[in-house]
């Protein structure tokens, strides 16, 4: 198996290939790595030693410095020094390579050369930043030292440059405080203390009788700069550095240094950042953006991050630093405005974007400064951007051939999707509620999408509000199937128990609708019609209004308002036109593009023809789980099954099958007549059947009633249904097997529904599917009913039918055996909520207690193994299965219908693993299908991924 395994993977790689090489050859992320023996690597405008592929070495933002430099930006000349130096100095005691020393001597030879001042002259000085910057972003983690090489010698130059001694004491005191904190340590040294600095600045100000910094003068910036030097003595016994080498060294160090501080440990291990990258040091020539009114500073994205928008979207501010931008001190203008202030600046900056975007091919951010008239380039990386704005710049940038489409597909993350299919949340109305404190506590993210309404305990209930035009959330502390019909009336769904397929969770994805599970902070009592937080007093009651976010998982008091989802109001609601809905014209072409390059097939678990008429504008090309169980709450259904549960003996139980054959056998007509003739895969009866059976006093009297039976009788036969194990007990094929009256009823409605619709000129294609099978003589004594009723039916009608007999693979005995059960099945559907919770002997409705600490904070999964197949475990059973069926018979179709069906990761696993299939909700197919089109192009997908 491992070769053939392999062989897939091969052909994986191979496609990946032929993408790639598709791609413009000066892409310069696929250039190779340099094998230099070189520590340090220089560039100024015109010219650089490195380039952006070489990320590992000269980490992001020096590759992107010598990129933007080799492209003849104007790149204020500098060095960066590689992140094996970094390495050594971690691993050697915060010594530097031989060599390393020399060679940054050379380099601010070439930088002194280049501008003409020198590094510590006292008439013109040159002054630099020393910035870390390693292969991932890092945003803050780090350290980072302007302005150095002042003293109070060079001081003196600065100001005769500048003829502004303002500027000059400004940029020294801001140096010796940073210095002070970062390489010297001098910090608060408990959380109560406010930092030292801020302290003398502050009686600063108060002596001065003012109220902000920029209203002290250069006399009272110069006097801070000799009391901070005095604090540093003071308090961490040592001098500050006036010799500007001695500087120099310093800071490297502390950069360095600061690779391994707490908060960088941190976020690398949130992030799964090794620590052997490590990160390089950039030394730059200061440039200064708060050098007079013709200075200024501003970041901008080469298009709106937000939306995605083809347009120069950013902001400036003129005489300032970055730091006064992210301080929020004053309020940046937008990037437009720049033209008006400098036409000349901004039209380098247009030609600046549209040369980035045209080299790198992507979505560039960059941060930028103007000294004294002159535009300089100081950082550009692939820029950040919302799910909404990846769909439209991928696809833009495909039209416009910036890209080619395949390229397109793999810029977008398959969840991505999600952002143009649910309504949201309106984002303001969002962050007030948080700020309001009105975040209540965050479960499972079951069902994404956003909800609000009011709180409903009870299904009825929900379904009562609803009729009255009211929105509802329906809450409980767990669903079961009775609960169906108030699922589908209420906004949403929010449970206190369960996992990520436990039946709120499943249901409601297969619906489109918003769930949070397992919210165990919930604490639910039916009885009093209210529930509480825990840890809180106060107690929400029924009808009180609540807002649920299924993408996030938080629940929120109070009503938050939502937006809908164009691509839903296209296809779903058909209320929109698709000429005036943007972004489902952008889904479209993204979907179009995916289905062009997988080899998946994808099929939608559907049970009802409104899922299924969802799953087709979904592009579902067959439905691959059809769970009966689910249609027996219809109108007029839940009554004969009851009976049919409770009978004692095959007369009564036949009776009862009699009245349901036909219901069920509509239902089936509806569903073949909306699928056209595209496979429908129904799986036979299979939960424990006391989840149909009523519990409560009064709902048994009602049934006693309508069977014609005493209360007690029905009592009786409701508690004699009672399992310790039921997920484990009386279910699946063992239904069947012991009641074949069940199996036979199924089997003819749906072969008389099959019959009916090809009778009346459609097509219809039946595979019937036998759950949970550990025993090929399970399946055999199965299959033999259904291919008699078939032929039974097929006979009577004289009709021909083509129809196929198959089994879930949901139980590990079934994949073992997988050979000996191919001999019988037509087809194999891996069940991987059953084939995870008994590979794992994890319950599926109780994990959330476990599950979630489990993942997040004893990373003994990386992620809960009930949304996506653990690979290794869960993986291995299927790798076997598939192996084994295929030996057996080498055109068996195999698909999975387990809820991993609509994750990218597993998705992208079947496709490895040769599957023919997936199945999902029908709101998730989209992702399944862009998935499956990354999977075909060589996108990764393991679990460590
Ligand atoms: C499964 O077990 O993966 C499956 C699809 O069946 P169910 O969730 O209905 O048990
Ligand atoms: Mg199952």
């Amino acid at each position: 198996m491992a070769n053939s395994r392999k062989s897939k993977l091969t052909k994986r790689t191979g496609a990946a290939k032929s993408v790639l090489r598709k791609a413009k050859p000066a892409r310069p992320a696929h250039r190779p790595q340099a094998r230099s023996k070189r520590q340090v690597f220089a560039f100024e405008a015109g010219r650089a030693d490195g380039n952006a592929g070489m990320k590992a070495l000269l980490g992001g933002k020096g590759a992107n410095l010598a990129e933007m430099a080799s492209l003849g930006m104007p790149v204020p000349p500098g060095f960066t020094i590689s992140t094996e130096v970094c390495t050594y100095f971690d691993t050697h005691g915060k010594r530097y390579p031989e060599g390393v020393e020399a060679e940054v001597k050379r380099q601010l030879g070439r930088i002194e050369k280049n501008l003409g001042r020198r590094f510590g002259d006292p008439s013109n000085p040159l002054l630099v930043s020393v910035r870390s910057g390693a292969r991932a972003s890092m945003p803050g983690m780090m350290d980072t030292i302007l302005n150095l090489g002042l003293n109070d010698k060079t001081v003196e130059g600065l100001i005769a440059q500048s003829g502004n001694p303002r500027f000059a004491y400004d940029c020294y005191r801001r140096f010796v405080q940073m210095y002070g904190d970062i390489v010297l340590g001098l910090k608060p040294e408990s959380k109560t203390e406010i930092d030292p600095f801020e302290a003398i600045i502050e009686r600063k100000k108060h002596e001065r009788g003012v109220r902000l910094d920029n209203e002290l003068s250069a006399d009272d910036l110069r006097e801070l700069v000799a009391e901070f030097k005095a604090a540093i003595r003071e308090r961490r016994g040592v001098h500050f550095p006036e010799d500007p080498y001695k500087q120099l060294w310093g800071a490297i160090g502390a950069v360095f240094g600061s690779w391994m501080n707490p908060r960088a440990i941190a976020y690398r291990k949130m992030n799964n950042i090794p620590e052997s990258w490590g990160t390089a040091v950039n030394v730059q020539a200061m440039v200064f953006g708060n050098r007079g009114n013709d200075s200024g500073t501003g970041v901008a994205f080469t298009r709106d991050p937000a939306t995605g928008e083809n347009i120069f979207y950013g902001e400036f501010l003129m005489n300032a630093q970055g730091e006064d931008v992210v301080a929020g001190i004053r309020t940046p203008l937008p990037i437009a405005e720049l033209e008006r202030e400098n036409p000349k600046i901004y039209g380098q900056l247009v030609k600046i974007r549209r040369t980035l975007e045209k080299h790198y091919r992507e979505m560039m951010d960059i941060e930028f400064t103007i000294e004294q008239g002159r535009l300089y380039m100081l950082q550009c990386r692939v820029g950040k951007r919302t799910g909404a704005a990846a769909i439209r710049i991928a696809v833009d940038m495909a039209k416009e051939r910036l890209i080619k489409p395949a390229e397109g597909l793999l810029r977008v993350e398959p969840e991505q999707l999600n952002q143009l299919l649910r309504p949201t949340f309106v984002t303001a109305e969002k962050e007030q509620a948080v700020r309001d404190k009105r975040l209540l506590a965050r479960g499972l993210n079951a069902g994404p999408g956003a909800a609000t309404g009011r709180i409903a305990f009870h299904a009825e209930d929900a379904e009562a509000a609803a009729a009255r035009g009211e929105r509802v959330i329906l809450v409980r502390i767990e669903t079961s199937p009775e609960d169906i019909r108030g699922m589908a009336a209420a906004q949403g769904i929010l449970t206190a128990r369960g996992g990520m397929t436990s039946h709120a969770a499943l249901v409601a994805r297969q619906m489109g609708k918003v769930c949070v599970a397992g919210c165990d902070a919930l604490l639910i009592d039916y009885a009093a019609g209210q529930m509480r937080v825990n840890g809180a007093d106060a107690a929400l009651k029924d009808g009180d209004s609540i807002s649920i976010d299924g993408t996030t998982g938080e629940v929120f008091l109070g009503e938050i308002d939502t937006e809908p989802s164009e691509v839903v109001r296209v296809l779903v609601d058909r209320t929109l036109d698709p000429q005036q809905a943007p972004n489902y014209q952008l889904y479209d072409q993204l979907m179009k593009w995916a289905d062009r390059e997988r080899r998946l097939k994808v099929r939608a678990n559907a049970d009802q023809a409104d899922q299924c008429a969802n799953a087709i504008a979904f592009g579902a090309e067959g439905v691959g789980l059809c769970r009966t169980e689910h249609m027996f709450f219809g109108e007029g259904k839940i009554g004969p099954m009851r009976e049919m549960i409770l009978a004692e003996g095959v007369e009564e139980r036949c009776a009862a099958l009699a009245k349901l054959l036909p219901l069920q056998r509509q239902d089936f007509e509806g569903i073949f007549r909306v699928m056209g003739g595209r496979p429908v895969t129904i799986r036979m009866i299979d939960p424990p059947l006391h989840e149909f059976v009523p519990h409560e006093a009064a709902e048994q009297e009602a049934l006693a009633l309508q069977m014609g039976i005493s209360a007690d009788r029905v009592r009786e036969r409701v508690e004699a249904l009672h399992e310790f194990n039921p997920m484990l007990g009386f279910r699946g094929c063992r239904l069947g097997i012991i009641f074949p009256e069940i199996t036979e009823m199924q089997a003819r409605a749906i072969f008389e529904a099959a019959a009916n619709v090809v009778k009346s000129g459609k097509a219809a294609e039946p595979e019937v599917m036998i759950p949970l099978v550990g025993h090929v003589k399970e399946l055999q004594l199965q299959a033999d009913i259904v291919r008699r009723v078939a032929a039974e039916v097929i006979k009577d009608k004289r009709v021909r039918l083509k129809y196929s007999v198959g089994t879930m693979i949901e139980v590990p005995r079934g994949a073992l055996t997988a050979d000996a059960i191919a001999q019988v099945a037509e087809f194999f559907s891996f069940g991987t909520n059953d084939l995870t919770q008994t590979t794992l002997g994890v319950s599926r409705d109780d994990a959330g207690r476990f599950l979630v600490p489990y993942v997040r904070d004893f990373e003994i999964y990386a992620k809960d193994p009930f949304e996506s197949i653990d690979q290794e475990g869960v993986g291995e059973l299927m790798r076997v299965a598939v192996e084994k069926g295929r030996a057996a018979r080498p055109q068996l179709k195999i698909g999975i219908c387990g809820e991993h069906g609509g994750d990218p990761q597993s998705v992208m696993f079947c496709d490895r693993l040769g599957l023919n299939y997936v199945s999902c909700s029908p709101f998730r197919l989209p992702i399944a299908r862009l998935a499956a089109a990354h999977a075909a192009l060589g996108a990764g997908g393991d679990s460590k991924d």
